[in-house]
């Protein structure tokens, strides 16, 4: 089984577009695994049926029973986030204050506050219309534990992919460098970094980079919109030359992106154009990378 990761520092570089695009150009059925999943929205694009639903559920909060409560006033005196109230001499716990500790339980002498598990979004197991299967997640509002969530639609991928004997995982992965980008990234065989020419677009992908190399896996990179800064695009290719970085596209600005997300369609369904062969082109230099091995 392999794992090829699509990731960019920044968000908006056109990594989800592409994931979909490269999705609907596989010639064999794949897993694909929106990891990204504090702004899920590959979906869009995939039409995905949502066959299986379940609930994450990840982290404790505080609950009180004010049945059981003497008014002590114990637990107020022991959190620290400042979480409990006495409001209209009842006492209470702010739940978007709590940060579940669990201390204000250990210290109630009547067993009146019990820790409870939260949901903290949904995750989906689904078919797509261009086969394959799709695993996917929705965190919650506020929610946190992405990294976890992204963990959790990686392994079920696997789970998937094994059952279904599918040899290729295509994933999502979030943007930035934080906790969900290395759970995107655990395990994978390539990660492909989108970028653009401007001047976050190459910092970030400079970070990234900087992340990715701790997991000792093989880089390839597509520069999106090359020629909106022809100068810009020049220094990110010479520094991929230096960091030893496969460019596996220069894919040139086209509004046929957002015309065809507009219409929940992929680059390459709406448009046949030079978009669409640049498109093209990337997926069979990244399947060509990634035999490499
Ligand atoms: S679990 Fe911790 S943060 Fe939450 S109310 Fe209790 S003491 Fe405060
Ligand atoms: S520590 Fe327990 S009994 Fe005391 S005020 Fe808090 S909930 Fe009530």
């Amino acid at each position: 089984m392999q794992e090829i990761v699509i990731i960019s520092g920044k968000g908006g570089t056109g990594k989800t577009s592409l994931v979909a695009a490269f999705a609907q150009l596989s010639k064999t059925e794949l897993v694909v695994a929106d990891c990204d999943v504090d702004a899920a929205d590959l979906y869009l694009l995939m039409h995905p049926d949502f066959r299986l639903e379940q609930a994450f559920l990840s982290g404790e909060k505080a609950q009180l029973d004010q049945n059981g409560c003497d008014q002590c006033g114990l637990c107020q005196a022991a959190c620290r986030f400042e979480a409990i109230e006495l409001r209209a001499e009842q006492y209470t716990i702010n739940a978007l204050d709590c940060e579940g500790c669990g201390y204000c339980a250990r210290v109630c002498p009547t067993g009146a506050i019990s820790m409870v598990e939260q949901k903290a979004g949904d995750w989906y197991r689904s078919t797509t219309r261009f086969g394959g299967a799709m695993v996917h997640a929705r965190l919650g509002i506020a929610a946190e534990n992405s990294g976890k969530l992204v963990s959790l639609v990686k392994n079920e991928a696997r789970k998937l992919a094994q059952r279904k004997g599918l040899e290729t995982i295509l994933v999502d992965g979030s943007p930035g460098i934080g906790c969900p980008v290395i759970s995107s990234l655990s395990g994978a065989d390539l990660a492909i970094l989108v970028t653009e020419p401007t001047i976050s677009g190459f910092h970030d992908l400079k970070r990234v980079r900087r992340l990715v190399e701790k997991f000792h896996i093989r880089i390839g990179c597509i520069i999106n919109k090359f020629d909106l800064n022809p100068e810009i695009t020049d220094q990110i290719q010479d520094w991929l030359d230096r960091e030893s970085i496969s460019l596996v596209a220069r894919l040139p600005y086209s509004d046929v992106f957002t015309e065809a997300m507009t219409r929940g369609q992929t680059a390459i369904e709406y448009s046949n154009g030079t978009l669409s062969q640049s498109i093209r082109n990337s997926w069979d230099a990244i399947l060509q990378l990634n035999n490499e091995r």
